[in-house]
């Protein structure tokens, strides 16, 4: 009840007037894609988040998902999305200069330009801040040499990469680290697919051989690159305020990117309650299945409770544990689903296709809900953070921060 009244504000309930009278004045099913969007660009309203003089409208969490609301009743569409618009953008937006937001930015929104994560090594997920992948300054341009593994998404359509990679190997690891707007389309970069028990192929390895990026590209300044790293990552676990539908909910115009992962999301949209399956097997007067579907059913609405409160108290500029609890405490309610389900069902849990029980959301839901232990940081990464940062519990141990980071030894490619 508290949470209403504080959502509900003067200022969301002013902002709601305005967005309707101005989704009433401009929306229309049948504007082409791209105009709308650029309509939306203009007016601040595709991501309210970003300051006004740079395509928002400065407005705070809550404010938007007033937005987010007007959009979803009016059905109309959003910005492009994906990880140009999640992930990219905010970060230019917060490091980038305003040359850098002007060239990256509205592509970027409009769908005209695309973009993959380079974040992860073979030697270097968790540990981050060891990349080996290497980027040397040649006149005007970095030419860059390394190997990328789990990047989400990328096709040959990808446009660019956030690439986070070594330009200093004399400084200690953190210190020494650009996050650059690589150009993907280029001899020297090679995308393979790694094919996954979900039968897609959602991920790649990107080999990176003598590519080049121009050094203007570089965001946030040559060595400054691991706060704009973690700029993108805060991004990335925080999921942020989307407004408008998306290229995952439906197909309008043709202006769909290509995106491997369609087909999972699709899937798991179908996902029904605990409670539906429960009832369809026969499970629904088993006491010991009642006692799970509950403890799902609380844990669920402990969960979405627990981010409206730290959404209150963030606007109250009281920001709390909440959301480094929060990716931990949803991935319990997976664990808990990707078990209680397929228990209810029996062997039918196994099947997949059109033909299968919610058209093969169980056996996806089983075999994809461990991407999110993972990703944004794993789940003993998000325990380690709870404990040094807000329990106050000692550091671990750290013996490679101090050194430069050419004498630290690690598995990855050292510098020529
Ligand atoms: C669905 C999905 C999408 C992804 N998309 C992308 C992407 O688009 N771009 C990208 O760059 N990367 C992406 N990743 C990669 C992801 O960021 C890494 O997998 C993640 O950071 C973990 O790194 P790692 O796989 O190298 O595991 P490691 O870091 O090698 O960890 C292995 C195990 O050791 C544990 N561990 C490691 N360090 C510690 C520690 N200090 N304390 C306790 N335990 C520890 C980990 O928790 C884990 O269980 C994605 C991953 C997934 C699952």
């Amino acid at each position: 009840m508290a949470t209403r009244v504080i959502e509900e504000s003067d200022v969301g309930a002013q902002v709601r007037e305005e967005v309707r009278a101005w989704l009433e004045e401009n929306h229309d099913e049948d504007r082409p894609l791209r105009e709308w969007r650029q309509m939306l660009l203009d007016s601040g309203y595709g991501i309210p988040t970003f300051p006004k003089d740079w395509y928002g409208r400065g407005y705070s969490g809550g404010v938007a998902r007033v937005v987010a609301e007007e959009f979803k009743r009016a059905g109309a569409w959003g910005l492009a999305g994906g990880m140009a618009r999640s992930l990219a953008s905010p970060t230019i937006v917060e490091h980038g200069d305003d040359e850098q937001r002007r060239r990256f930015i509205p592509p970027a929104l409009l769908g005209d330009e695309t973009w993959c994560q380079l974040f992860s090594e073979p030697g270097a997920g968790s540990d981050l801040a060891g990349v080996t992948t290497s980027a040397a300054l040649h006149g005007d341009e970095f030419i860059i040499n390394g190997q990328k593994v789990w990047t989400s998404g990328a096709t040959s359509d990808t446009d660019y990469g956030m690439l986070v990679c070594r330009t200093d190997w004399d400084v200690p690891k953190h210190q020494g680290i650009s996050w650059i707007a690589f150009p993907m389309k280029q001899p020297g970069v090679e995308i393979r697919p790694l094919k996954q028990m979900t039968g897609g192929a959602g991920f790649n390895e990107v080999f990176i051989t003598d590519a080049r990026a121009p050094a203007e590209n570089v965001i946030g300044g040559v060595n400054q690159g691991w706060r704009v790293t973690t700029t993108t990552l805060a991004h990335e676990r925080a999921g942020g305020v989307v407004v408008g539908l998306d290229e995952f909910t439906a197909r309008r115009d043709g202006h769909q990117p290509a995106d491997p992962r369609r087909e999972q999301y699709r899937l798991l949209a179908q996902m029904p309650k605990m409670s539906d399956i429960a009832k369809e097997y026969g499970r629904n007067t088993d006491p010991v299945y009642r006692q799970e579907i509950v403890k799902h059913y609380i844990l669920g609405e402990v969960t979405r409770l627990t981010m409206e409160r730290g959404r209150v108290e963030r606007k109250a500029g009281r920001p709390g544990p909440e959301g480094s609890t929060l990716k931990i405490q949803r991935n319990h309610v997976a664990r808990l689903q990707r078990l209680l389900a397929p228990s209810m069902m029996g062997p039918a849990a196994l099947l997949v296709g059109q033909d299968a029980p919610y058209k093969g959301a169980i056996p996806m839901q089983v075999l994809s809900s461990c991407g999110p232990m993972i990703f944004a940081g794993t789940d003993e990464i998000q325990h380690n953070i709870i404990a040094e940062r807000i329990l106050g519990l000692p550091k671990e141990p750290a013996i490679d921060i101090d050194v430069p980071f050419r004498e630290v030894r690690t598995s990855g490619r050292r510098p020529t």
